[in-house]
């Protein structure tokens, strides 16, 4: 579904930040992206769903090259969904209407699917019982689960999700990836930024790690994780040991 091709960043027009990165993503695969602080992670996911402007190679979204003109981006976010690290939901708003504003404004379901499905999706993560409360009610690791859910209510083809339990206490933790090995297991197409190495190893079909704006090394997590074949990998995996 997703190809990238030979992705050069530039932030300030001299470095890149990303320099010709490329990668496939195919349906109901899940890519895990890992790699050092800097390294360009962030970026890449933004550059993937339009929140920045590439200056050189190509991204396609099923065969089609994506043009990062306004209305396309629009569409864009709706095939692509992206969960932060830093939860953005709206203050103000109950979480089912946080969770249902895109679904009724920008793709126009009437009102009342869209909170049934919200309550769906929100059972589905053991949140039901929270529809009508406010953001600040809820704990890191349930905000993050609605932030997911929210997500999920557009129905994306494909989910990125950069570092979404980096902010959490530890206890925490375990909910958030537990909600994302159910989507694995249920096929969603997803690219997941993590610095969790033993939950990378078990969601992802595929690893790659980035450094300095460069893919090193891309595997199968098992391979990768007990028998990298660049150095620099095994120097950035001997951190978590
Ligand atoms: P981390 O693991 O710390 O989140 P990352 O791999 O996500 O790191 P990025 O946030 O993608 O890294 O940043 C890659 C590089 O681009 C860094 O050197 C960073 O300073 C730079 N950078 C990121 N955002 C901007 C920006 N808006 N303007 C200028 N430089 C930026
Ligand atoms: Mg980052």
């Amino acid at each position: 579904v997703l190809e990238i091709k030979d992705v050069i960043k530039r932030y300030d027009g001299k470095n890149a930040v990303l320099d010709g990165v490329s990668l496939e993503l195919n349906k109901g695969e899940v890519i895990v992206l890992i790699g050092p602080s800097g390294c360009g992670k962030s970026t890449l996911l933004r550059c993937i769903n339009g929140l920045e402007e590439i200056q050189g190679g190509s991204i396609s979204l099923d065969g089609e090259v994506i043009d990062y003109s306004k209305k396309d981006l629009t569409k864009l976010r709706q095939k692509i969904g992206m969960v932060f690290q830093s939860y953005e939901l709206f203050p103000h708003m109950t979480i089912l209407e946080n969770i249902i504003l895109a679904p009724t404004k920008v793709v126009g379901v009437d009102k009342k699917s869209a909170k049934k499905e919200a309550r769906e999706l929100l059972e589905r993560v053991g949140l039901a019982h929270k529809a009508d409360a406010y953001p600040r009610e809820l704990s890191g690791g349930q905000k993050q689960r609605v932030a997911i859910v929210r997500a999920l209510a557009m129905h994306p083809e494909i989910l990125l999700f950069d570092e979404v339990t980096a902010a959490l206490d530890p206890e925490m933790v375990r909910e958030v990836l537990d909600v994302m090995l159910d989507l694995a297991k249920h096929g969603s197409t997803m690219i997941i930024v993590t610095h969790e190495m033993q939950f990378a190893d078990a969601v992802a079909d595929r690893v790659y790690f980035l450094d300095k704006g460069n893919i090193v090394e891309t595997g199968r997590p098992k391979s990768f994780f007990t028998s990298p074949k660049t150095e620099r990998a095994r120097q950035f995996l001997n951190i978590f040991e």
